[in-house]
């Protein structure tokens, strides 16, 4: 007799664990919250890494299309000190597949394919071990029973109450997301400076990305260490009230950074969550997760190579500012809630003409280190998020041979 399954959640860890199954004949149904697949913004680009979300794609037989779709160029990166200053560039190789990027939209349309996805089906509750299966209870208060539920349903995961204790805490570090269209032709300068893939900014608790979309489209993170209040009185609707407070948050930084703030479109508060790195949970029969809703990470893997999150106890404190360094006019503290004794961080003398025509250059040419090709590469996170609908798939084999 066939099995009943449902995955709960239809992001990319959910779909792509069902396209597996589906390649392998199992008949799985997707229950997802969303009324329709466009009911909101898919989000920005992901890289899926050889040997991990690549791997899963190609157990679900659609690695060939994912690698018609995905965009090699897009692992170039940049990244650069709060000056301007160009510290590292990692130009990509056409030949180069890695870890390509893709929207986040293609990636969501290439799994639905033929999937059974149940839009608008928003899960409430999970009750394992009734006599029939495990019982999945809906919003609307429908309940329906399935011998395998996958909670793939994210950060604030309703399956995971089934099997773990577990709730998401609050890093300390917030984003806050916006982006700009038709770059190219609208911002040709801001174009240049993203390149095909990505720039990253760091400062000391702070830090900025932009990142390269299709279609002329670019998303970026502002990226700092704060308390979850730290938008009491900030209304979200009002764009330019949010603009103005990133502006002074980022006052001093090199002008490309502010011109990004300038022409952002909308702005999207995102605090970020993690659960226990170890996070395991008791064997339930019937119930098991995966992706966010089993392992959920914050999207920082490439602040590895910087010092952006030191906090002010850092066990390795900054060093003592040059003499001719300036305390800026606006306190980081107010914003971020940490800083060096005193207020405000430390800076340099900064962003002047010349740094910004260095930038806007089609190559910039002052790296201070060794040659592109010989740098390590920075690494990022869905790799495992996928990774994990792979290594959950193999977890379950015996089920499915049961
Ligand atoms: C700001 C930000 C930027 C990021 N950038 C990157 C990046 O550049 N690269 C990268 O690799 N990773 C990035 N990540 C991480 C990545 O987005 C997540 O790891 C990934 O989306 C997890 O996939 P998932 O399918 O497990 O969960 P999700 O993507 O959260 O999908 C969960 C799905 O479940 C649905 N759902 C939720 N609750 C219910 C319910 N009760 N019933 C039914 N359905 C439900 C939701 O609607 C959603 O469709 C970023 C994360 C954030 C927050």
């Amino acid at each position: 007799m066939r099995q009943r399954i449902a995955v709960v959640g239809g992001g990319p860890a959910g779909l792509t664990f069902a396209r597996v199954l589906h390649h392998h004949d199992h008949p799985v149904t997707v229950l997802e919250r969303d009324p329709a697949p466009d009911a909101r913004p898919p989000g920005g680009t992901l890289d899926l890494h050889e040997g991990m979300g690549q791997l899963a794609l190609a157990k679900a037989g659609l690695l060939a299309e994912f690698q018609a779709l995905s965009r090699p160029e897009g692992q170039a990166m940049r990244i650069l000190d709060v000056d301007g200053t160009v510290l590292r560039d990692w130009p990509a190789r056409p030949d180069d597949r890695a870890h390509p990027e893709i929207d986040r939209g293609q990636l969501r349309d290439l799994l639905l394919g033929p999937l059974d996805v149940q839009w608008g089906r928003g899960v409430a509750e999970v009750v394992p071990g009734t006599g029939d299966g495990v019982l999945v209870r809906f919003a609307d208060g429908r309940e329906e029973t399935f011998d395998l539920v996958v909670g793939a349903d994210g950060a604030w995961s309703r399956v995971r109450r089934a099997v773990s204790p577990a709730t998401p805490h609050y890093t300390g570090i917030t984003l806050v997301e916006t982006s700009l269209d038709d770059v190219d032709t609208r911002h040709p300068g801001l174009a240049r400076l993203v390149g095909d893939g990505s720039v990253a900014v760091y400062g000391v608790n702070r830090a900025f990305v932009a990142q390269r979309n299709s279609g002329g489209h670019v998303k970026v993170y502002a990226q700092f260490r704060a308390p979850l209040d730290w938008h009491a009185g900030l209304d979200w609707a009002d764009a330019e009230a949010v603009r103005s407070s990133l502006l002074t948050l980022y006052d001093g930084w090199t002008a490309p950074v502010l011109d990004f703030l300038h022409h952002g479109t909308a702005f999207v508060h995102r605090p970020l969550y993690v659960l226990p790195v170890a996070h395991t949970w008791a064997h339930v029969p019937g119930v098991t997760l995966l992706g966010d809703a089993a392992h959920l990470m914050p999207p920082l893997g490439w602040a590895r190579t910087s010092r952006c999150w030191e906090a002010p106890n850092s066990p390795r404190p900054s060093p003592p500012p040059p003499a001719s360094w300036t305390r800026p006019s606006v306190p980081s503290r107010n914003a971020c809630g940490h800083g060096p004794p005193g207020g405000g961080r430390w800076r340099r003398p900064v962003w002047n003409a010349s740094s910004a025509r260095t930038l806007a250059r089609p190559s910039p040419s002052s790296t201070r280190f060794s040659r592109p090709d010989q740098q390590p590469r920075p690494s990022k996170t869905l790799q495992r998020v996928i990774g994990l609908a792979y290594s959950s798939v193999c977890t379950m084999r015996p089920f499915f041979h049961a």
